[in-house]
This record gives C-alpha cells, structure tokens and sequence, in this order.
C-alpha cells in the first residue's frame, strides 16, 4: 500500500449531489460542478453527473480537456487568456468573461472551427476580483460583443466570497437581477443564465434568494457539504468524502519549545511555540507541499497538529488514548484548501472508491 493516500468516495459524493441538487431545485437553480478541487478526475466527475449537475465547470482549460469524453456542457469559470483562445471554444461549451478584447479573440477562434461560444459576462458586486463594475462600462461591451458573429451572450454572473471575502445577500443579489433586466430591455436580447456565485450563496436558499437568480456554480456544497460563506452543514451531506491518510515515521518524546536562539523556519518565518513541556510527537510522511495545514484535522481528536514542513507533518500524540508507533497510519478529515493541494500533490496516492 502507497502513502500518503487520499481515498475519494464516489458514492458519498453522488449522496452529497443528490441533497444539493434537491435543494437547488426547489429554488429553480441549475448548478455547475466545480470540478477544481479534485483536479478535475473524470471518474470523480461522473459522480456530478450520476447525481444530477446540469454542467461542469473548471477554473483552467486542461482540466476541462480531461472532461470532453463526459457528455455534459462544460464552463470555464476563470476569464480566459487570449493565448488560450483556440483550446477555449474547443473544450468550454460557455465561458465566463469581462474583456472584450478576449471576447474577440474566442469569435475568431470559434471562427475558424464553426462552433458557437458561448459566454457568461461576469459583473463585479463588490468582492473586487472579476467582472464588469460601472454598468456603462458592461453596456458598451455588449453592444461590442453583439457584433461578434460566432458568440453568444447566455447571461451574467457574479461571483463574490472569494477575493474580498464579501458575503453574498438578497441586495447585492437583487442588483445583479436589476441588471440583466436592463440589458435585456436595453439591447432586446434573452438572457437565460444568471448566476448568483458559488457555494457561499447556498445560506439564502430559505426563501431569501432574489427572483431571477438561476444559476450557481459550486465546487465545495458538493465535495464538502459545506455551505461557503458560514461553514454551516447542508442538510443531508457527508463531510468524509475525502479521507487522507498518512504514515508515521518517527515517535519520540521531545520538549515543546526549541532549546536553542530560533531563527527563520524552512518557510523563511520566524516560528512561535505554545510550552506544553514534554510531549509526544508523532512525524508524519506527508508536509506543506502535499496540503495545508490549517484545513487538515485529523480523525483521532485526541491528536494536535503542531506544524510541519515541505515533507513532514508534525502531531502531539500525548492526549490521545491511541500509542501511535512508527508505521501506524493517522487519518485525516480535511477543508476545501488542503484537499484541493492534496488532489494536486503527485506525490499523494488517489484511490477512488
Ligand atoms: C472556484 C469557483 C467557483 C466554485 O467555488 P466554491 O466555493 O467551491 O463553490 C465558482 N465560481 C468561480 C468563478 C470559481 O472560480
């Protein structure tokens, strides 16, 4: 058996979709399966699809080439580089965007392999990272982008919780409704999708969620079970789809804090130390390349992760009631972050169940 290893369950995956997608569909949602956080493993993804998702969605162009033999349509979430053009229109059925130059180097693309892009404009409410945030300025574009022979403009989207940690509400919501409203009148056209954000919209599906909103894109509701902006569980959802298991390399009783001057740590900080005298530690074969840290929390709550580094993970066993010895493997339960680095790490076996 190889470790580090992440065992992916695929049935408790599809289980998490189902309870989504039930409550995304009773408030009139489609949803895209983020695919992301699992480095987009096609087998992983049937999980979307067996459950229920009306896309998949990724943020980079060779994930979603790893999903053309899934037959569902395909969104890019993150805008794309005009150096990406060609792949674009070849692998993403629609893509998000903000620049109408991009827009014009997708039509030329799509040109050329007579197929229709379609796109998604994204409008920034205030999290400052993507999309359009004076309205004039989104109007122009669209009177731009109508021109473009071979793309077609399915809706608008926003996204917010995720640069500037902004939390999505029925306000900031309701004036991304407002605006396609605007934009239909305005230049006659239908808009079909208008997507309210990602997992961090899931705490206003009790009935606060505005009229009009259609459309989520969620990577951590489904992987997680978690809704993003509180960290409150959905519902109905298992938060062991992913379990990470690590092996033991070195068990020995050592002082908690450096005896000696403390310089710089591998990472270039300076470290600082808790005194809880002389303690249990337990050396893991797994480090901060592999995951992060602070989103790992092992099964065994008697265990307290100390620290690590590139290649080690550093635990107190002392409190436990298990005599962890060399060889012995420590599980792990895990957030969003660490498994999105551990499904990364080449050096972490997958195993799929
Ligand atoms: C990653 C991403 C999502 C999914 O976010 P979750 O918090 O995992 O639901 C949605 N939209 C965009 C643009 C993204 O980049």
């Amino acid at each position: 058996m190889a470790y580090p290893r992440i065992t992916i369950d695929t049935e408790k995956l599809r289980h998490n979709v189902k309870a989504v997608m039930k409550l995304a569909t009773a408030n009139h949602l489609t949803v895209a399966g983020v695919t992301k956080g699992f480095s987009a493993n096609p087998e992983i993804a049937k999980a979307y699809v067996d459950g229920g998702v009306t896309y998949l969605a990724d943020s980079r162009i060779q994930n979603l080439k790893k999903l053309k033999d899934l037959d569902i349509p395909k969104l890019m979430l993150r805008l794309p580089m005009i150096s990406e053009a060609d792949d674009m229109v070849k692998y993403a059925d629609i893509s998000l965007n903000s620049e109408v130059e991009t827009v014009k180097a997708l039509n030329k693309a799509a040109e050329k392999i007579n197929k229709m892009h379609d796109i998604i404009l994204m409008v920034d409410l205030g999290d400052l990272r993507e999309g359009y945030f004076h309205e004039e300025d989104l109007f122009e574009a669209i009177e731009e982008i109508l021109n473009f022979k071979w793309i077609k403009i399915r809706g608008l989207g926003v996204n917010l919780t995720c640069y500037g940690g902004v939390i999505p509400n029925e306000r900031i919501l309701q004036r991304l409704v407002a605006i396609a409203t605007s934009v239909e009148k305005r230049f006659n056209i239908n808009l079909e999708i208008i997507s309210g954000g990602n997992s961090s919209t899931i705490h206003l599906l009790e009935g606060r969620l505005p009229e009009g909103i259609n459309n989520l894109r969620m990577g951590e509701a489904l992987l997680m079970g978690t809704e993003a902006a509180y960290g409150n569980r959905i519902e109905g959802t298992d938060d062991s789809v992913f379990t990470l298991e690590a092996q033991v390399i070195e068990v020995k009783e050592k002082p908690s804090v450096p005896t000696e001057e403390i310089g710089r740590d591998a990472f270039g900080k300076v470290p600082t130390f808790i005194d809880r005298g002389v303690r249990k530690r337990i050396l893991c074969a797994i480090g901060k390349q592999d995951m992060d840290l602070d989103t790992l929390k092992p099964m065994d709550q008697g265990l307290i992760i100390l620290g690590g580094s590139s290649d080690h993970l550093i635990l107190d066993g002392s409190d436990s009631e298990i005599e962890y010895k060399v060889g012995d493997i420590v599980s792990f339960k895990m957030h969003y972050v660490s498994m999105l680095r551990i499904m990364t790490s080449e050096y972490v076996e997958k195993k799929i169940i």
